[in-house]
């Protein structure tokens, strides 16, 4: 389980994030929504300890693997390294971070991508890929790093609403592999139809289902 207890973030003098506490387990999707400025990215980016928090707990109870990035995260804006292939962009930081061969990696990254249909776009280049195949390999890419936990910031937000459908199932398949899902977003139509733990980040952070 991923427990989250009091914690709060301030920038300078402004708090963003004041006492939050919530669970995730393993298999969820928790969808926080909320308006625009609220906190909704420092929250995830405090999960994936890409931000320190000033006070409170990020705790992972038991954990199944000893991975250096339990959490990981998915970017809005999928954040590709745009001179890599989709393979490269999957296969590189298995290589860096994992510290696999060339050939480990390149099976890996293939696999991965595979899984997320994307079979025959292994040499394409961010622009040669359309927003919901750039989102996939940006997704293939954080699985690599086996996170047992990924977070997702505005998963629709780049795409169009035929394309929403299919983020949703793809997150399922992804919490029904035993990761635990947790999503940022404004979209209440997807939060809706797809949160097993829906949220509602204001002053305070809510559960509504
Ligand atoms: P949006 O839906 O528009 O992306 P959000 O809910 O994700 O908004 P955050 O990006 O978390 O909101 O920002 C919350 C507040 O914290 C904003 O007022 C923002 O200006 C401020 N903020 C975020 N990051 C920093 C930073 N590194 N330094 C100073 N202020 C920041």
């Amino acid at each position: 389980m991923l427990r989250v207890e009091n914690i709060s973030k301030s920038f300078g003098d402004k708090k963003v994030l004041d006492n939050i506490t919530f669970e995730v387990e393993k298999g969820d999707i928790a969808v926080v929504l909320g308006p625009s400025g609220v906190g909704k990215t420092t929250l995830i980016r405090c999960l994936s300890s890409l931000e320190t928090i000033d006070s409170g707990r990020i705790e992972i109870t038991e954990r199944s693997r000893e991975e250096e990035h339990p959490v990981g995260l998915v970017f809005q804006n999928f954040n590709l390294f745009p001179h890599l292939s989709a393979m490269e962009n999957v296969a590189y930081p298995l290589q860096k971070v994992k510290r696999l061969s060339k050939e480990e990696s390149e099976a890996k990254a293939k696999e991965l991508l595979d899984s997320l249909g994307l079979e025959g776009l292994e040499g394409n280049y961010e622009f040669q890929l359309s927003g919901g195949q750039r989102q996939r390999v940006a997704i293939a890419r954080a699985l690599a790093m086996d996170p047992e936990y990924l977070c997702f910031d505005e998963p629709t937000s780049a795409l169009d609403s035929e394309l929403r459908d299919s983020v949703g199932e793809t997150l399922k398949e992804i919490a029904k592999r035993g990761t635990g899902v947790i999503v940022i977003t404004h979209d209440q139509v997807f939060a809706r139809s797809h949160a097993t733990k829906l949220y509602e980040l204001g002053t305070e952070l809510k559960r509504v289902r």
